[in-house]
């Protein structure tokens, strides 16, 4: 009798990131050094336990969890963790999905848009410009006067910079954000099932 193994979300996540999730055994290192586990839906050695069971209610909870965008990429949690397994990079790649099938958290619309603001902001110019950041965040928020007030301080300080200032080599950063949607695209493809 022939059997055909179809892809769970261990295994894709395991093709992305290089992590082999079925090896976490729970002992809940990530967590306890997590700076942002305190304010997130769930936890970080949570986000793992449903990437191990990965039926379709586990896979909803994960996408739509306020959590994996909480998680501010300090890589405590890949750093502590005994069987070196890279929590870090499993939210990353669920951040992705989650974009990819329009699940984000309400929650966490605003760190969303800023996460969008900084991505657009870095593909055309190559670099950060604050201005050309707040703008989009602001535009994509409808929050317009929230920290107004900070702002001529910034101007004057020179921290926010009018003008934005272009890389050279601005086609190789175009290359890699092709790239990295190919690689969501397909990603995206079985994380909803
Ligand atoms: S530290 Fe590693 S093994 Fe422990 S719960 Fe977290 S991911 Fe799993
Ligand atoms: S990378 Fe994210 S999940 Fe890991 S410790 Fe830092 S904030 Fe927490």
């Amino acid at each position: 009798m022939s059997t055909t193994h179809q892809a769970t979300l261990a295994d894709e996540i395991r093709q992305i990131t290089d992590t082999n999730v079925v090896e976490c055994y729970q002992c809940g290192k990530c967590t306890a050094g997590c700076p942002m586990a305190r304010y997130m839906d769930l936890s970080p050695n949570q986000i793992m336990r449903l990437v191990q069971i990965g039926d379709k209610s586990s896979i909803d909870k994960l996408l739509r969890s306020a959590a994996i965008w909480y998680c501010a990429g300090c890589l405590t949690c890949t750093q502590r963790c005994p069987k070196k397994l890279d929590p870090a990079a499993v939210i990353d790649a669920l951040r992705e999905m989650s974009g990819n099938q329009g699940k984000t958290a309400h929650a966490a619309r605003k760190i969303i848009a800023f996460h969008q603001a900084f991505l657009k902001t870095i593909q055309k110019t190559g670099r950060m410009s604050e201005f050309a950041l707040v703008r989009r965040y602001k535009l994509a928020t409808l929050d317009l006067f929230g920290d107004l007030a900070i702002a001529p301080v910034m101007l004057l300080k020179g921290k926010l910079p009018l003008k934005s200032h272009k890389i050279p080599g601005r086609d190789a950063i175009k290359k890699i954000f092709a790239t990295c949607r190919e690689h969501s695209r397909t990603a995206g493809k079985g994380g909803g099932r």
